[in-house]
């Protein structure tokens, strides 16, 4: 009966020992999944973190240059190789090896004595100005111990030329203002030195004083116009404009003007419309007209003329038969003050903005501006405006 009873007791707890076995078995097996699960998430985090950080720094507009404790390259961005024009990969190699600029060597070197360098400006070596502003400092662990080098990388260059034609445009205006003074002021000084006593003389001054007087005008005019274009602040009314009857206004008050050199004035505008401010619009017929009657021939003939373009596009030419702009001018007459003869554009009573306040309001309008030449043939001035929409027929426009 004990044996019986004995041998039941160690059955029953083979059974449990087996059951838990198996549990802590598969208790065991749960665990290592588990672990490995976390491992494998572990890892993919680690991936992400850097494909994300990759994607992070390859997003950046600056440059960016991580140097290694050993100052060799360990990364360096989309922006970096792009601003360097760099295609080959450049971990592992010192910043003299990877881009052969002796200046930037030497600023890694004053990064490590100094510990940061703000605001380093250079010049990349080449024809074309490129300039680069770099910010670098090196990177320390919380031992502080050195880990590397950061160096973050601007391109100035077009602040640069920004800051160029900034720089010119005042030269130029402060040249062109002066050069009217100057003679307004010699000519008052000469007039109370004793020439206004002599009346020949004296109205002879007076009208070279009034002239000045009347470019100094234009110019403050014109450069206020400029400056108003430039940022923006004139807002355009654009409206239905018909162009033929705008260019017969033009023509009509530069009539006068034309007569004096026996210029003929021809409209061959056909009957089109565009969507235009009409002031402003004004300003750029004038301002083409005038220039091809200045510039035209004498006994020649200006003729104004258009046509529509495909895309809802408009296009209109102001064309003389006068000497013509030489080749390696067409592309700078548009600039401000740029002039191909300037003695002769003063004497005429020239500013220099006339054709960059055509190509600004042309812009402002969505449109384009060029110049076609030929020398001694004459001279062609073309520009697009947006065509006003057909209107559609009556019964869609009242839902009939
Ligand atoms: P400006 O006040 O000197 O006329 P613009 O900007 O109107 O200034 O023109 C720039 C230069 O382009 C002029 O100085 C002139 O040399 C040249 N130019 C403009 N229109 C013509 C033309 N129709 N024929 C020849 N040269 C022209």
């Amino acid at each position: 009966m004990w044996f019986a009873l004995t041998l039941i007791l160690i059955a029953a707890i083979a059974t449990l020992h087996f059951r838990w076995r198996a549990k802590f078995r598969s208790l065991q097996g749960q665990r290592a999944a588990e672990i490995e699960n976390a491992r494998r998430h572990q890892q993919q985090t680690n991936v992400d973190a850097k494909a994300q950080q990759q994607v992070l720094f390859n997003s950046m507009i600056e440059g960016l240059l991580l140097l290694d404790r050993t100052q060799k390259i360990y990364l360096a961005n989309r922006s970096f190789k792009n601003l360097f024009g760099l295609k080959t990969e450049l971990r592992g190699r010192t910043v003299l090896e990877a881009l052969r600029l002796h200046e930037l060597d030497e600023l890694v070197r004053r990064v490590q004595v100094e510990g940061q360098v703000f605001d380093y400006e250079f010049k990349l070596p080449g024809l074309s100005e490129n300039w680069l502003r770099v910010n670098a400092a090196v990177i320390s662990n919380s031992a502080g111990e050195r880990e590397g080098t950061i160096l973050v990388f601007h391109d100035l260059t077009r602040l640069k030329q920004l800051e160029r034609t900034r720089e010119d445009f005042v030269a130029n205006v402060s040249h062109e203002l002066r050069t009217p003074l100057s003679l307004i002021k010699g000519y008052v000084e000469t007039l109370l030195d004793g020439a206004r006593n002599n009346p020949e003389v004296a109205e002879r001054f007076l009208k070279i004083i009034d002239r000045n007087t009347q470019r100094l005008d234009l110019l403050i005019q014109d450069l206020l116009t400029i400056s108003a274009l430039e940022s923006g602040r004139m807002k355009l009314n654009l409206q239905p404009v018909e162009l033929p009857s705008l260019a017969a206004k033009v023509l009509a008050d530069l009539h006068a003007m034309a007569d004096n050199k026996n210029v003929s004035l021809i409209n061959v505008l056909p009957d089109l419309t565009a969507v235009a401010d009409a002031n402003r619009l004004d300003q750029v017929f004038a301002n083409l007209v005038d220039n091809a009657i200045k510039y035209g021939k004498a006994n020649g003939s200006v003729t104004v003329g258009g046509q529509k373009l495909a895309g809802g596009r408009l296009e209109i030419f102001v064309q003389d038969d006068g000497p013509g702009i030489p080749a390696e001018s067409l592309d700078r007459v548009f600039e401000r003050f740029y002039r191909v003869d300037k003695a002769r554009s003063r004497d005429q009573g020239g500013t220099g903005l006339g054709l960059s306040i055509v190509k600004h309001i042309v812009h402002a309008h969505g449109g384009e501006v060029r110049v076609a030449s030929e020398l001694g043939k004459g001279s062609t001035f073309y520009f697009t405006l947006p065509e006003k929409p057909a209107q559609p027929p009556a019964d869609l426009r009242t839902g009939a």
